[in-house]
This record gives structure tokens, sequence and C-alpha cells, in this order.
């Protein structure tokens, strides 16, 4: 790797047990902050986890994209498929790569931009009252061990410092206009390895 292609990523303090701290980041994430967040309305406070998948081209698992785009660095001469993404403004708190590595954009104090137009028990606005976790992934194949084993460690030190009652699919909240997770998710495997009660799955009746 040369000097110019080594991203810029703030190193991970690893101080302690793992935790968000005071400013709402988690301490062993590589945080990559980007601008595209704002603050949470009012007194809202997160109360919902919303899990995603994305991937950049899609299916594509080897590209530094993903951030890229969240930061507003994408190079959309890159791949035609980047073209359409010109202009947007997007972002999640939390992108779990392939291999478990959890990178932070967003404080969780603050509000991400990931689900959109989106209602959840008839709450619209979800990004007011979420946190949004998206998995390096497509709805065309399974995820990997380590991003269950990533993911639920995050979800459970999340809900020791927020108040979170629920999770959801991105599908869940935007029905008919999303489809991620997608179907290789697995709801069962993080309902169990997170050690959640089933009534944080609304959406999933069978757990
Ligand atoms: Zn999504």
């Amino acid at each position: 790797m040369t000097p110019q292609h080594v991203p810029h990523v703030q190193p991970v303090v690893r101080q302690g047990d793992p935790h968000i701290d005071a400013q709402g980041w988690f301490t062993h994430a590589s945080r990559r902050p980007s601008p595209n967040f704002e603050a949470r309305p009012g007194d809202a406070v997160p109360t919902l986890i919303v899990v995603h998948n994305i991937s950049l081209p899609p299916d594509d698992f080897t590209t530094d994209a993903i951030a890229d785009f969240f930061l507003n660095k994408l190079d959309h001469d890159a791949h035609p498929y980047f073209d359409h993404l010109r202009g947007m403004r997007v972002s999640a708190h939390f992108v779990i790569r392939r291999d478990g590595a959890i990178q932070q954009f967003v404080s969780c104090d603050e509000r991400a931009w990931h689900a959109g137009v989106s209602s959840f028990c008839g709450r619209e606005r979800c990004n007011d009252f979420s946190i949004g976790i998206e998995l390096e992934g497509s709805d065309r194949m399974p995820f990997e061990d380590a991003q269950y084993a990533a993911l639920s460690a995050l979800v459970r030190i999340i809900v020791k410092r927020y108040p979170i009652d629920a999770v959801a699919g991105h599908s869940d909240i935007a029905p008919g206009r999303k489809t991620d997770p997608g179907p290789h998710f697995d709801w069962q495997r993080m309902r169990h390895d997170s050690a959640l009660p089933p009534s944080f799955f609304p959406f999933q009746p069978s757990i």
C-alpha cells in the first residue's frame, strides 16, 4: 500500500471494556466521521435499531466504496452503478464489514440518514429515533459468521446505553420500497446471539 492510498481512518481506541462513549461513539469501532447527519429532533432518543445490507458495487465486498459514499467521497465514474448515486447524501451509524470489522460514521446521539421514508408501528421518520447498522452484503448471499458475532456484540452494547426496545429490518419499516437486510439474514440467529427477548422483534413473530 502506497502512502497516498492509506485510508483516512482514525485509530481504534481500545481502552477498557467496549462501550459507547460520552459522545455516542463506540470505543472499538474505527471512526470515520461523516458530514451526513443532524441533531435528533426535540427530545427524541434512540429506541429502535434498524438492520440493513449494502455493498458497492452490489455484491462486491472488496472496495472501500461504502465508506467513500457515506463520506461524500465516492468516485462516481469508477463504476457504472455509482452513476445513479450522484448527489445522494446518506449515512448510517455503523457498517459491519465482511470480516466483522466495525466502522462508525455518525454518533449514536445524532440522526443519521439511513432509513429514508419509513414507519415503525405508526411512527414516521424512523431516522429520528433509530440507530442504523449496515451489514456489508446483499439480498443474494448469506452473511458471514464474523458479521453476526460483531452485530450481536454491538447491539448488546448499544442496548446498555440507549433505551432500545425493538430491532427491525429496513424492509420492515419501508415495505415495498426496501428489501434489505434480505432473505439471507438470519433473525433467529441474531436474536439468540444478542440475547434480546422476542418482544424486541415485532416483525419476527416466529422467534
Ligand atoms: Zn437499508
